[in-house]
């Protein structure tokens, strides 16, 4: 290994949305990329034309772009496509015949079957000295030899793999097509590829794949196999089951610091107790020796609280700014809606602490923007009832006359509540839903302050007349 070029690569399949698991994949090769100044080969492996879709391919794009790793980059080289290169595919596979290291083969499943008693059994090796030519419907089957093949992986340790366990396997089908296996591998030693991590399920098919490096006569790569990601019930995340799609969280506002630093920790983590730790600091530390080979559980609740504190690290200007096109998508959804620029951002410090996620803003806020207040309907049964309608009176002509400060807005409802034998959280029910229609929100009292004076009354005095009718 000494002289060759570090070069890593993540080499997504195009079906489906950028899974969690493959950015965290994606990232771990990227930082391996930069620490040791190789290169990252994104190469997109599109040949399976049923599964594919450009669009996808886009989104991987965009997603990496998103989580830091961007094509500007001077490490990042691509993308390539594997369907580009199928002719290498087939000239490789044809080598490989040509050298007696693969053979033809026309056994179908059934005759297999038929012959070895067994529906899963791999292929008994009937045609490996009947020297077939090549024809429609013949396969190209690779030639296992006797022995074993040790895999050294960075996660893993050496792993062996006794031969008599690895059937001849299929690396052209009888159409002629080059399977993902042979496809992999061809594509790695044309990208000259020193480094192949990724996801713990390609593990079995290492051996098969070492030993086609070889038949190439190519040195195989470093290999790390990392941890399979794990929900709640520790079974394999889906995208059935799971939310898995790394474009869902960045739309409903998880950050891309909190997500990248959480996906780090799929596996992985820094030294010492805290997770929650600046880039730099994993740019520089990540190891993959350190990656356990256990699976590694996809923590919902833990993630929200990466991206709580994220979000509560920001600065007030950063926070609304990152808020914006949350709020600005309310917007477009509320033509009534009047935004206020200056009460957004004095309502910032009293939003910031209270989210999980960027989309949780707007309904902290809508209240302050909206003619009148959406009511939620349970909010208001949990609220108006036993003494709210004089609540509603007594606060309505207390703040007719008070100063307009969040303290004075305070003082005069304790005042009113004591009068009514109650404490101040049950006598803020019923107005928290007059005013902002619903039964948690922001701070009421700051919130009143920038309402104002004729806005809150207006709302309370409408509370009445609803309550009354
Ligand atoms: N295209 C394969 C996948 O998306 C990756 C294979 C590899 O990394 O070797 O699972």
């Amino acid at each position: 290994m000494t002289d060759r070029p570090i070069r890593f690569r993540f080499a997504p399949s195009p079906t489906g949305m950028f899974h969690v698991g493959s950015a965290r994949s994606a990232l771990f090769n990227w930082i391996l990329a930069k620490q040791l100044h190789g290169k990252f080969v994104l190469r997109i492996e599109d040949t399976d034309t049923e599964r594919n879709r450009p669009e996808w391919t886009q989104g991987i794009i965009e997603a990496m772009a998103w989580l830091g790793m961007s094509a500007d980059d001077p490490v990042f080289e691509g993308p390539v496509f594997q369907s580009h290169n199928v002719d290498a595919h087939v000239a490789a596979a044809e080598q490989l015949a040509t050298r007696g290291v693969a053979y033809f083969c026309d056994c179908t499943r059934d005759a297999l079957v038929a012959r070895t008693g067994d529906q899963n059994k791999g292929y008994d090796g009937f045609c490996r000295d009947r020297g077939l030519e090549p024809g429609p419907g013949r396969a190209l089957r690779f030639r296992v030899p006797e022995g074993t093949t040790i895999v050294r992986d960075l996660v893993r340790g050496d792993v062996s793999f006794d031969h008599a366990h690895i059937e001849d396997f299929v690396v052209l089908r009888g159409n002629g097509s080059p399977l993902f296996l042979l496809a992999n591998v061809v594509d790695d030693i044309a990208q000259r590829i020193s480094h192949v991590i990724r996801g713990e399920e390609h593990f079995p098919n290492t051996p098969k794949q070492q030993l086609l490096w070889e038949a190439l006569g190519a040195e195989p790569p470093v290999w790390a196999h990392i941890p399979v990601l794990v929900n709640e019930a520790r079974k394999k995340l889906s995208k059935r089951r799971d939310k898995v799609a790394l474009e869902q969280y960045r739309e409903e506002g998880f950050v891309m610091p909190a997500m990248r630093n959480y996906l780090m920790t799929l596996g992985w983590a820094p030294a010492g107790d805290e997770e929650i730790v600046p880039w730099e600091r994993i740019l520089a530390e990540f190891r993959l020796e350190d990656v356990v080979p256990s699976p590694a559980f996809f923590d919902l609740k833990k993630l929200a609280s990466f991206n709580g504190d994220y979000l509560r690290a920001m600065s007030s200007s950063e926070f609304a700014l990152a808020a914006r096109p949350w709020v600005d998508a309310w917007l477009a959804e509320h033509p009534t809606a009047r935004f206020d620029e200056g009460v957004f951002a004095a309502m910032v410090p009293l939003v910031q602490t209270r989210v999980v996620v960027l989309g949780d803003v707007p309904a902290l806020v809508d209240f302050l923007f909206l003619p009148a207040p959406e009511i939620d309907p349970d909010a208001w049964a949990k609220a108006m009832k036993d003494s709210a309608a004089a609540i509603l009176t007594d606060t309505e002509a207390a703040y007719r006359s008070c100063e307009w400060h969040a303290e004075t807005l305070k003082s005069a409802l304790e005042e009113i509540s004591e009068r009514h034998g109650l404490k101040l959280g049950k006598t803020q029910a019923p107005i928290r839903v007059a005013v902002t229609g619903r039964t948690v929100g922001p701070p009421l009292f700051e919130a009143l302050e920038l309402l104002g004076r004729d806005e809150t009354l207006s709302r309370l005095q409408a509370a009445s007349t609803r309550l009354a009718g």
